[in-house]
């Protein structure tokens, strides 16, 4: 198989240990490649088995990203899609489960002629055909391969990666490891060790890096970079820091600065890169450094120990909060922890709650609590899927003499005010088979959330099975909780709020998948203003 298409490959690896940051690696090398004019796509490769991430708790993968085509994908195309204009699909993340679940369904179907199927060269060869579908029409493909050097589960990636910087051409790939150099305290220096053996270990599979990304505290002097370059045998300008920055999005503007962007237009000859113009992320860096006002949201849930549980809505309300020139900063709060007694307490000093996507019954009295106390004292609110269907259950056993409403997710005997869409109940498989991507919401005249928007009709991504029971819309309606948006082809409630509350709303969608740093989105924008004016008042 060779790769004869002008598409040029960036690929990255990371060493020595994880959480170095490969997704905002990949993400930063977009959007500077894009600040270039150039056009970039990405692809995630998972080593793990599950076919998607869907299927997985929060504590063990963080957030679920999905897709505008409704694929549960790795929260590192949230990043890309963050920092850059691209719109991704269920090809730019694929996993080692759905390339063993082909070659498998290639081997029934005789695809392999009575061959004996391996991992060289039918697993990679299904990888390098993943990838190059993928990149087809764009000037770069940036391509992250998940897991570290040196793990097991990854080397049919790091292999397919190999063989392909063999048959594309001289300059139409790119090897970017991303590496740690340590600050060791007792020795009071950096130490260079742990990237030349990680560089060792590429290259004993036939990978020769061409640029060397090392995570440090602060940045590494000529000296230090010298060093790592004969050890690694790179260029010395190909050696790069990557400090760490009190801000994400000041990433783009740092690497720029070292030059990243020029090593690898200069390793990749892409003639077609114009200048860099970082100005919208130098703008947006001195917004961050210059917001005044600082604000404390609880985020209450019940994955709160694991921050990346929660990535797509703390970028959303940061970015909510750069709108505002507003600091924001979020308190995670387990909803197991909070009860109708010490909910007070519990949320002394946060000025506005937001209740994210859940699944089953742990810790929903906790939230509901926590709502109804924002309800009731004017504290802004907002309720993203499980959060609105939750405002709804409280409002109804609150407001509408409904005190055992529930919904039927929680496997409790009461009044289904939230119940399982009628499609829904004949599902029995678990992956990709809720509600997922992207639906339209059109929103009644004169709702506020309408004027949030600027806009009558929306759409956003979806990821659900349970559904707001029309049964009692009239009900809850009369009470004053409104139903503010709707489906145009089910019905299906999308938005509801209370009109007369500062900011009280649920979506049945996940706005916060289209909340970028540049383009922060309406309604966290809306959310975090509503709080500044709140709190203002105060
Ligand atoms: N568990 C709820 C449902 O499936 C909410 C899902 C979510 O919050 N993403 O409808």
């Amino acid at each position: 198989m060779s790769a004869k298409g002008s598409e040029k490959f960036v690929f990255i690896s990371g060493g020595v240990i994880s959480s170095l940051g490969k997704g905002i690696s990949a993400a930063s090398i977009g959007s500077l490649l894009e600040s270039r004019g150039l056009s970039v796509t990405f692809i995630k490769m998972d080593p793990y088995i599950n076919v998607d991430p869907g299927t997985m708790s929060p504590f063990q993968h963080g957030e679920v990203y999905v897709l505008s085509d409704g694929s549960e994908t790795d929260l590192d195309l949230g990043h890309y899609e963050r920092f850059t204009s691209v719109k991704l699909a269920r090809h730019n993340n694929f996993t080692s489960g759905q390339v063993y679940e082909k070659v498998i369904a290639n081997e029934r179907q005789g695809k392999y002629l009575g061959r004996t199927v391996q991992v060289i060269p039918h697993i990679t060869d299904e990888i390098k055909r993943r990838i190059q579908k993928a990149a087809r029409g764009y000037d770069v493909c940036i391509v992250e391969v998940g897991g570290t050097v040196g793990d097991i589960e990854s080397l049919p990636f790091l292999e397919a990666i190999r063989q392909m910087r063999i048959e594309c051409e001289p300059n139409q790939t790119a090897f970017v490891h991303v590496t740690l150099v340590p600050y060791i305290d007792t020795a009071g220096e950096v130490k260079t060790k742990p990237t030349q053996h990680s560089v060792r270990d590429l290259r004993e599979i036939g990978i020769y890096p061409d640029i060397l990304l090392c995570r440090c505290k602060t940045l590494l002097t000529d000296e230090i970079r010298r060093k790592i370059a004969l050890f690694s045998n790179v260029k010395t300008e190909f050696v790069i820091s990557a400090c760490d920055a009190a801000c994400v999005y000041d990433i783009p503007l740092k690497l720029h600065e070292q030059g990243l962007d020029t090593a690898i237009v200069r390793r990749l000859n892409l003639r077609r890169a114009q200048e860099a113009n970082i100005v919208p992320w130098r703008n947006l860096s001195k917004a961050v450094s210059e917001a005044k006002q600082e604000i404390v949201i609880g985020i209450i849930g019940k994955y709160t120990s694991l921050e990346d549980s929660y990535k797509s809505f703390n970028e959303a309300l940061f970015h909510g909060g750069i709108a505002n020139k507003t600091r924001v900063s979020i308190e995670y709060i387990d909803a197991d922890n909070l009860n109708a007694r010490n909910v007070k307490q519990l949320l002394k000093g946060i000025d506005g709650i937001l209740i994210p996507g859940g699944f089953g019954a742990r810790g929903v009295e906790g939230m509901m609590s926590a709502l109804k106390f924002a309800r009731e004292n004017d504290i802004p609110a907002i309720g993203i899927c499980y959060g609105m269907q939750l405002m709804v259950i409280e409002f109804c056993r609150s407001l509408c003499g409904i005190s055992d409403a529930t919904s039927t997710e929680f496997e409790v005997p009461g009044t289904p005010v939230v119940d399982l869409m009628e499609e829904q109940k004949k599902v029995v498989s678990k992956g990709g088979t809720m509600r997922l991507g992207d639906f339209e919401c059109v929103f009644e005249k004169d709702a506020p959330v309408a004027q949030i928007y600027g806009r009558k009709k929306i759409v956003e991504r979806h990821r659900h099975r349970w559904e707001v029971n029309n049964d009692y819309v009239e009900q809850f309606e009369e009470a004053g909780l409104k139903v503010y948006g709707r489906n145009p082809e089910t019905n299906l409630v999308e938005v509801v709020g209370i009109p007369e509350h500062p900011f009280y709303m649920g979506c049945q969608y996940h706005p916060e998948f289209l909340s970028k740093p540049l383009s922060p989105h309406p309604l966290y924008e809306g959310f975090v203003r509503s709080i500044c004016k709140r709190k203002k008042k105060s």
